[in-house]
């Protein structure tokens, strides 16, 4: 490779996905400073570079190789994002995008939005919606407060990010239709050069171990030896339990690997198994 190739990642400046991305590049044990105020700067352990920029402008900028890579929402890669390669879920920023009423309205369907005005952020997300739903509506492209447009007369309803429903609710509105989920992505250049893709799979391989750290759980118990067995076959593990004799006579220290949504299903089975003494960890990474 040659040593002086380097992977550009655009992430947010400030906002919502700002904190969340740069945990997962500590997380991935590549060191950086990031001094407010900066656009730009450079890890001192792994060839990458970020830019700070807002989050509207990141689709663009990695399209047009700007950025090599970038972090955003799925929402706002699918409306500004055209030719660029959707890379990886990362699990954290989520929400929905979704349709929304005045409360006192009696929402039947879609039909509602027949001829209708709805104010959005999201303009080609939306036509796209209402055109598969065979919906005509003017739709308002509005930047920010899209909640406050039907209270103004602006609009019979909006489509907005929701995610507890609490600023839908504060300004009387409802959510009556669901068009997305949406969760902070990897996005990427089409035109990757191959040095830069081989930092990209090392990027990623990364981001992989920390993922399945996070669904996993590191798990230690004690058993009579009667009874490993049964226990052994509730924790199926990475490849199979490790059994560790304990300093009392006919009794075993049982460690293995669980995985977050299995977790407490797994303890009640292996209380009932007649597993004591359980222990469970956090695990940091998780390498095959
Ligand atoms: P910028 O100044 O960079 O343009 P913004 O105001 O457009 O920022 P944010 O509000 O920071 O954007 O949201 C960024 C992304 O985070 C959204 O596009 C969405 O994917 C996600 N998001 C927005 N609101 C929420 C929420 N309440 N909970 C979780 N994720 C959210
Ligand atoms: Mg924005």
């Amino acid at each position: 490779m040659k040593n002086n190739s380097i992977l550009r990642l655009a992430i947010q400046k400030k906002g919502r996905l700002s904190e969340d991305s740069l945990r997962l590049i500590k997380e991935c044990g590549i060191k950086f400073s990031n001094g407010t105020g900066k656009l730009k700067s450079r890890a001192g352990n792994f060839p990458i570079e970020f830019l700070y920029l807002r989050d509207d402008d990141i689709p663009d900028y990695v399209a047009d190789g700007v950025a090599d890579i970038g972090i955003v929402g799925e929402n706002v890669a699918l409306e500004k994002g055209k030719n660029i390669d959707h890379i990886r879920k990362l699990g954290f920023s989520r929400c929905r995008l979704s349709l929304a009423v005045p409360k006192e309205v009696e929402y039947t369907g879609i039909e509602y939005f027949q001829n209708a005005s709805i104010a959005t952020s999201y303009p080609k997300i939306l036509r796209r919606y209402l055109d598969e739903n065979q919906v005509t509506a003017e739709i308002h492209e509005i930047s920010g407060s899209v909640e406050i447009a039907p209270s103004i007369g602006l609009a019979r309803g909006i489509c907005d990010i929701v995610s507890s429903g609490s600023t839908l609710m504060s300004n009387g509105l409802k959510e009556v239709d669901v068009i997305m989920h949406s969760e902070a992505i990897i996005i990427g250049n089409q035109n990757l050069d191959d040095e830069k893709k081989s930092i990209l799979d090392q990027l990623l391989f990364r981001i992989e171990s920390v993922q399945k750290g996070k669904n996993s759980k590191y798990i230690l118990l004690n058993a009579p030896n009667e009874k490993i067995e049964e226990i052994a076959a509730l924790l199926p593990g990475m490849r199979s339990p490790t059994v560790v004799p304990l300093a009392e006579k006919g009794w075993s220290s049982i460690h293995s690997v669980i995985n977050e949504d299995d977790f407490w299903q797994v303890i009640e089975n292996l209380k009932k198994a007649g597993a004591e003494g359980i222990l469970v960890v956090p695990i940091e990474k998780m390498i095959f």
